[in-house]
């Protein structure tokens, strides 16, 4: 279903989530400060505005609030992403989405009423360093404090060959095998629990994070 999106500044975060947007045909106005930026999206945007995102006026006049959604993806001046933001609740915006440069700035995005607040360096930098240091992990998402999600290839001998119910992950490391993809069989989602589990298989396993890291520790 098409949805309306505002991107409120065209940095690389803001116009990543803009071009994903636009390839995934939503309907996207592009909001930024900088000319240059704004002339980038002119002809692949549903509409491209010039404009201080901080002026209340500006932000009624382009309808913010008739927007499905609102994503203030302005990062280093926190002063005019925490106003934006607020601004936008005020207008009745029903979701926002908005960028935190650090943990403080993602509280005072929270408080003044942003309904999801990303930290896409700091989440980036996590998943990558998790991929280095383990060669088993290709992919690892933080669901929550506690939760991750992350996708580990079978390459310890101990695990081939063997039913998801022989090998009891549930039990022994407190995880469930969400899905498997397997070389030739694409992804098995939510695999029956006498799947055999085959060499170079990867698991996508959900669990605390200390025991998503307990059971890559096993495949090494
Ligand atoms: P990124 O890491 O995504 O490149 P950043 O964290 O460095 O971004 P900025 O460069 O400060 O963040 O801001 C991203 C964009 O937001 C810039 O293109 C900037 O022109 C725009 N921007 C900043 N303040 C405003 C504002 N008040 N109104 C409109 N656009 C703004």
């Amino acid at each position: 279903m098409k949805q309306s999106f505002a991107v409120i500044g065209l940095g690389r975060f803001g116009s990543s989530v803009c071009n994903s947007l636009i390839e995934s045909k939503q309907e996207v106005l592009a909001i930024d400060r900088d000319e240059d930026r704004v002339n980038e999206y002119m002809d692949i945007a549903t509409h491209a505005v010039v404009a201080n995102a901080q002026d209340e006026a500006t932000l009624r006049q382009l309808g913010l609030n008739n927007f499905d959604h609102v994503i203030v993806a302005i990062g280093e001046d926190i002063q005019a992403s925490i106003l934006v933001t607020l601004m936008a609740k005020e207008m009745g915006v029903s979701r926002i989405t908005a960028k935190a440069q650090d943990q403080y700035h993602a509280k005072v995005l929270e408080k003044v009423g942003a309904d999801r607040v990303v930290h896409p360096e700091r989440d980036m930098g996590e998943r990558v360093a998790h991929q280095l240091i383990s060669k088993n992990i290709l992919d690892f998402l933080e669901l929550s404090d506690e939760y991750s999600i992350a996708e580990v290839k079978v390459t310890n001998h101990a695990y081939l060959e063997k039913t998801l119910i022989d090998l009891n992950l549930r039990q022994k490391y407190g995880l469930n095998v969400v899905a498997i993809r397997r070389e030739g069989r694409g992804l098995i989602v939510s695999p029956a629990a006498t799947e055999i589990v085959k060499f170079n298989d990867t698991l996508f396993v959900v669990g605390t994070t200390e025991d998503v890291e307990e059971f890559d520790d096993k495949m090494n």
